[in-house]
């Protein structure tokens, strides 16, 4: 079956976490707030105030150095006692992954306000989940997507470049695996067929970030809100975030699930840094050697990583064969391998990016 999902509403510009907190009440009037304490201490007590102005009451939890299941105790119990209608999630990857989690077992709907561009988590209804080190363990799937998604153009603008530059590399990763997919024939998250209207969004994506990335990190350190901005900051959280949970992931994300949940290494670098590396490593490894070049050069533009030793990942130091079997292994949590790509052929793409 083609299957393809969305979340109801999607909102985005600037001062949206100011001007657009009404359309949040038709989800309730009593929230939890799913957050962080940097968050918090930059965006919260305005956040809060706005918040009443629109008459809807809050009440916030930290998910600062949590373990998941005692958080999900707590959460239980905060909601219970406020009598929480809907959770807002706001801040990070954290804070969306968790806050998703919470809304799923409460069965209450769920707004998630993204506080940077940096990954395409928002839209989906995709969890991630890592253990308290922040080793991957595996992707969760929830039976609805958030109700809303609301985007504030202007929060993004003041969050670090690196973080829209990270985005930019999970957005062009979406394309690039989701290409695979349909060449292939192959299944998405779900393991379901993708639609024509998912690879139609993750080539959007992909070109849009291409035309415009130049220009939006331009504007970003000006300081200013312009169209490329608002195109970049679309196509890293909606069309990548559409694009990545219907047409599905595949090697690049293979890459990262796999050096975040080896518990020997120390990597470093953001999860869009990461994928960067994934994505060179996907084209590598499908040998698309005409079109490498362009890629890593982009990145290297940008200032993305695009060796492993950038990650701080040592070849030397690690099993290579054990290392690519994991990397194939992934199938089985969902990702699309391609056929053609073997243990041999991620060992060579694993050598020439070192
Ligand atoms: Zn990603």
């Amino acid at each position: 079956m083609r299957v393809f999902t969305s979340p109801e509403e999607y909102i985005q510009g600037p001062d949206a976490f100011k001007t657009q907190l009404h359309r949040l009440l038709r989800l309730g009037n009593r929230a939890l707030i799913v957050s962080d304490s940097f968050v918090m201490q930059m965006l919260g007590t305005d956040f809060v105030h706005h918040l009443v102005e629109q008459e809807i009451a809050s009440t916030t939890i930290l998910v600062d150095n949590v373990i998941s299941g005692e958080l999900l105790v707590e959460a239980k119990e905060v909601i219970k006692n406020f009598n929480c209608q809907f959770v807002i999630a706001l801040g990070g990857g954290k804070a969306m992954d968790l806050g998703k989690m919470i809304a799923h077992v409460s069965n209450l709907p769920i707004a998630v306000l993204p506080t940077s561009a940096a990954t395409d988590a928002a839209t989906s209804r995709i969890s991630v989940i890592y253990d308290e080190k922040g080793n991957f363990q595996k992707y969760d799937f929830y039976e609805k997507n958030p109700a809303i998604v609301l985007v504030d153009t202007n929060v993004i603008l003041n969050a670090p470049q690196t973080m829209l530059i990270a985005g930019f590399a999970d957005g062009i990763a979406t394309y690039i695996e989701a290409r695979s997919i349909f060449e292939e024939n192959g299944r998405n998250t779900r393991h379901e067929k993708p639609t024509l209207a998912a690879l139609s969004l993750a080539k959007s994506c992909h070109d849009i970030l291409i035309d415009e990335i130049a220009n939006a990190c331009h504007a970003q350190r000006k300081g200013m809100i312009t169209q490329s901005f608002e195109n970049v900051v679309e196509a890293n959280i909606l069309l990548s975030g559409l694009g990545f949970e219907n047409a599905g992931l595949s090697l690049a994300h293979g890459f990262h699930n796999v050096i975040m949940g080896d518990k020997e290494l120390t990597i470093t670098g953001s999860h869009g840094q990461i994928v960067a590396v994934g994505v060179l490593l996907q084209l590598l490894a499908e040998q698309r050697l005409a079109e490498y070049p362009f890629y890593h050069d982009l990145f290297a533009d940008l200032l993305l990583p695009t060796t492993l030793k950038e990650l701080n990942l040592k070849i030397e130091e690690i099993n290579l064969q054990q290392f690519a079997e994991k990397i194939l292994e992934t199938k089985k949590a969902g990702n699309h391998i391609s056929p053609q790509v073997n243990t041999k052929r991620i060992i060579m793409a694993l050598k020439q990016l070192a």
